[in-house]
């Protein structure tokens, strides 16, 4: 014999707006074992949990049923109430009679009575349910960081400086990310390096951060609290205990190839570091373009190198590291305006995208910070800026990239500064400018003589006599379509998911959105988190971001790893599949139904059996369903309590 109370919550009108609560409430309190119901207006407010917490005291209830919210919203609000009064959290049912009943039915009786069902399946349940107790594994209390831009730079800057130890991951050969390559930033114009290179240089100097660059994870295994890396530190050609930095072996090499961190404006040696304040300053070799690697010729790095360090044998290392949390910050990719032909990047010389216009503006750029054009290096006096390049666009991505119209604004206005009698069209479909300053640097473009064209750019062209290319776009203000020839177009480029992301993705389970960054665990309420306990997300691997925004979910991201691993052990739910090992076979019918790799089949003396690991079992369930001889059981979703529920709904048992 047991003591239900049954609790039904109005939630204002989301609920009473279309169930009977009162003559529902009528109808439970005389449901077997139910020895109480009461209504409530808002039972997840202060009242509404004192009202269940005094009735467990007062009323000697042994297990509570609350009729509110779906359980995702409110659960772990009722399990602390009946914790709190004393009551094992287990011996609590969530009957979801919003979004299950008010929220898709609009007729009163018809969804008052499937209410009452829900709620006789949640009594039903509850009654068979076994008190639990919460399990317990030692987290280890450092946090992985894959990625160093500015958004990894960040996170691990907040874990390390709160006194926690980070394993920081770079895939090149120096930490910096997509920043390091802009000139200046917007709305503020301050210079990207001058904000960037000092959280770098503390990246380097901070004993509690463990930095790989020019390495990759390769493999995760674990759970969280508990994950282990396997990372592979590449071969730069040389021991970096011994390089000094110097630069002389960049100084001396033959070979010239084009520049990938310069987006082919310029040149780079086969032995190079990304730009001159790259940390660590050390250089890597490019095997694919080393003469003395390809050919066996050459060897002038080694030969001129004071400190001996250049060794073009050596080999890739691979280290194991130990952590409890993992953020994933590993940016995005600037969308290859190459699959937009009416564009004609990649065919006519004088159109480029908009981070190669930001590697010509920057100082140490292949130009020194001087807009030239790349067919004839001459200065462009008429120059267009084209909008929305592979982004809200139904044939690339429908997406808005979030930054595009401002990093366009931002350039536009720095070549007027440099050369005022220059005219600078900006095609678009509209502007975005929802950041703090943003509106305001809009404004000041628009003073500043640049001219802002509304409409969609049909096609780019190359005026036959000239060479320069000119833009054809249906002008949506003035109702026609128009020709303008002009020195350079410059196509502001989106940012897409990066293309090696899904490494990362299936290594670490982690699901992708519809537009390809990976995924939140709830667009409004866990931003950060992934639906992988122990692993966040922080800048623009999740999606589209500008600096601000990045920063400031690279912060968020923070502070979830740090709820992770401040404590010195988690606290893992009990909810989880047991295997009868009498029972069990070995099949491994359940391990490979396992979407979180939790099962291992073991072998004893003379038998195998499965065996689930509670840490990472999330208690979906599968494997109990996989399993053809009953030998796997879900704890307190037993087939008995089924087919309880089921009696009771369909007029059974209850
Ligand atoms: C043309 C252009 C101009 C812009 N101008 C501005 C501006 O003026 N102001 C502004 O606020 N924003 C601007 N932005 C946006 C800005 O660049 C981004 O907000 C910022 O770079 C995002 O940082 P991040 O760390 O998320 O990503 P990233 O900068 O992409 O850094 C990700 C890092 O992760 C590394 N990585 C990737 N995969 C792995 C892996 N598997 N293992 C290890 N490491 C890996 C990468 O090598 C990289 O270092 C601009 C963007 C563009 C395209």
């Amino acid at each position: 014999m047991t003591n239900i109370g049954v609790y039904i919550c109005h939630c204002g009108t989301n609920i009473a707006g279309v169930v009977d609560v009162e003559g529902l409430t009528q109808k439970v309190a005389k449901l077997k074992d139910v020895s109480l119901a009461k209504d409530y207006k808002y039972m997840c407010s202060e009242p509404g949990q004192d009202l269940i917490r005094e009735d467990i005291k007062n009323r000697n209830l042994d297990r509570v049923v609350v009729a509110a919210c779906s359980p995702r919203m409110h659960e772990n609000t009722y399990k602390k109430v009946l914790a709190s009064a004393g009551l094992n959290p287990f011996l609590l049912e969530i009957a979801n009679i919003r979004e299950q009943a008010s929220w898709v039915h609009l007729d009163k009786e018809k969804t008052t009575d499937k209410a009452l069902d829900l709620i006789k399946m949640a009594v039903a349940k509850v009654r068979m349910d076994e008190p639990l107790t919460s399990l317990s594994a030692n987290v280890i209390q450092r946090v992985l960081v894959i990625g160093a831009g500015i958004a990894g730079i960040q996170t691990s800057l907040d874990i390390a400086n709160i006194g926690f130890d980070v394993v920081l991951v770079e895939k090149e050969q120096s930490i910096g990310g997509r920043m390091s390559q802009l000139g200046k930033t917007f709305p503020t114009l301050d210079c990207s390096a001058c904000i960037l290179t000092p959280k770098m240089v503390e990246v380097s100097l901070n004993p509690r951060i463990k930095l790989f660059t020019y390495s990759e994870v390769e493999e995760i295994s674990g759970f969280i609290g508990n994950f282990k890396a396997k990372i592979r530190k590449k071969s730069r050609g040389l021991d970096e205990s011994l390089c000094t930095g110097c630069g002389l072996c960049q100084e001396k090499c033959p070979t010239k190839v084009p520049s990938e961190y310069d987006e082919k404006m310029g040149k780079r040696k086969a032995i190079y570091t990304l730009f001159p304040q790259a940390v660590p300053n050390i250089p890597v070799i490019d095997r694919a373009s080393c003469l003395y690697i390809t050919k066996g010729k050459c060897g002038v790095c080694k030969k001129v190198c004071p400190a001996g360090a250049i060794d073009y044998e050596r080999t890739d290392e691979f280290i194991e590291e130990e952590i409890g949390a993992v953020v994933v910050a590993t940016g995005f990719d600037p969308f290859d305006p190459v699959s937009k032909e009416e564009y004609g990047f990649g065919i006519y010389r004088n159109v480029i995208t908009g981070l190669q216009l930001e590697r010509l503006l920057h100082a140490a750029g292949p130009t020194k910070g001087e807009v030239v054009r790349p067919s004839d290096g001459a200065i462009p006096k008429r120059i267009a800026f084209v909008q929305c390049v592979g982004s809200r666009d139904e044939h690339a991505n429908k997406y808005c990239s979030r930054v595009c119209c401002m990093y366009a604004i931002k350039n536009a206005l720095l070549i007027k500064e440099h050369h005022p009698e220059s005219e600078i069209f900006i095609y678009y479909i509209d502007i975005r400018a929802f950041g703090k300053g943003y509106e305001e640097f809009y404004k000041r473009a628009q003073e500043n003589g640049i001219k802002f064209m509304r409409g969609r750019v049909a096609e780019i062209f190359e005026e036959q006599k000239s060479r320069n290319p000119v833009i054809r776009a249906d002008d949506t203000l003035l109702g026609m379509v128009t020709e303008n020839e002009l020195d350079m177009v410059v196509l502001s480029v989106g940012m897409i998911p990066r293309s090696d992301s899904s490494k990362i993705q299936k290594m670490l389970g982690l699901a992708a959105s519809p537009d390809g960054f990976f995924m939140e665990a709830h667009a409004k309420l866990r931003p950060v988190d992934t639906l992988v306990d122990g692993v966040f997300l922080a800048g623009t691997a999740q999606g589209p971001k500008d600096i601000p925004d990045t920063v400031a979910q690279a912060k968020g991201a923070a502070s979830g790893a740090l709820e992770v691993i401040s404590h010195k052990t988690l606290q893992l739910s009990p909810l989880i599949s047991e295997v009868d090992e009498r029972l069990c076979r070995g099949c491994g019918d359940c391990k490979d139904v396992c979407e979180y790799g939790a099962i291992e089949i073991v072998t004893l003396d003379t038998h195998k059996v499965a065996r689930i690991n509670p840490a990472i079992c999330k208690g979906c369930g599968a494997c109990a369903v996989a399993c053809c001889n009953g030998s796997i059981k879900l704890r307190n979703y037993t087939d008995s309590i089924t087919f309880a529920m089921l009696d009771a709904t369909l007029g059974g048992a209850v």
